[in-house]
């Protein structure tokens, strides 16, 4: 039987949920205070996870956060507020599904039966979920080399993907032109030439992931040394 957790504190939308959900044969765990919520999702062996944005204690946000760290179990997050849902839609903290409130209790069920059937198709086939890295808004997914801005994707090169990832994958630490050339093109017998094509593929980047590339968030540059992801 599938156990799924709801973390909501309004009395009334959890006993709702749990009463329909338990009617379609789930067994339903209830956690009302983010605190107790994020403890039950860690420690508890829930399959799935009914995430309320708005809590006591601990929030959704980081809740969600914190538990895609560690497991990588459906969670569908709700809010009585469309912004919110449109917001952390476009953060990236790995929720599968959002949902605005009020919403109708079949239509809850018919979604956590779909995500739980597609997360056991994605298990029991042996096929490991995509390797992806998010920071802040920007969600690179490795094994579909893809990009995408605040939920909207951008189109990479190879070398304009390879520098963004690498870069990505070592934040806070400050490269220099040379050393990104040698990372990322693999060429011997490098002339000057060479080390500008990094500064003109980090314009490119920045044009892609940066609100406003004269003032970088994401990728800083150090003078006279090189390059930083920012996190
Ligand atoms: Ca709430």
């Amino acid at each position: 039987m599938n156990r799924i957790l709801i973390i909501e504190d309004e009395e009334a939308i959890a006993e709702l949920e749990k009463d329909y959900l338990e009617l379609s044969g789930f067994e339903v765990a209830l956690e009302n205070t983010g605190d107790k919520g994020l403890k039950a999702a860690l420690e508890g062996d829930c399959d799935l996870i009914i995430l309320d944005l708005m809590l006591p204690g601990m929030d959704g946000f980081e809740i969600c956060r914190r538990v895609r760290t560690k497991k990588d179990i459906p969670i569908i997050m709700v809010s009585a507020k469309k912004e919110d849902i449109d917001k952390i839609r476009g953060l990236g903290l790995g929720a599968d599904d959002y949902m605005t409130k009020p919403f109708s209790p079949s239509e809850l069920v018919a979604r956590v039966k779909a995500h739980l059937a597609r997360y056991e198709r994605l298990v029991g086939s042996g096929v490991k979920a995509n390797e992806i890295i998010e920071i802040r808004g920007i969600k690179i997914d490795k094994t579909a080399r893809r990009v995408y801005v605040n939920g909207e994707e951008k189109a990479f090169t190879t070398k304009e993907f390879d520098l963004l990832t690498f870069l990505a994958e070592n934040p806070n630490h400050v490269f220099s032109k040379e050393e990104l050339f040698d990372k990322i093109w693999d060429m011997r017998h490098v002339t000057d030439h060479d080390i500008a094509t990094v500064t003109v593929h980090i314009k490119k980047i920045r044009e892609k992931i940066e609100l406003n590339s004269s003032k970088p968030q994401y990728i800083e540059t150090i003078w006279g040394v090189g390059y930083r992801f920012k996190v």
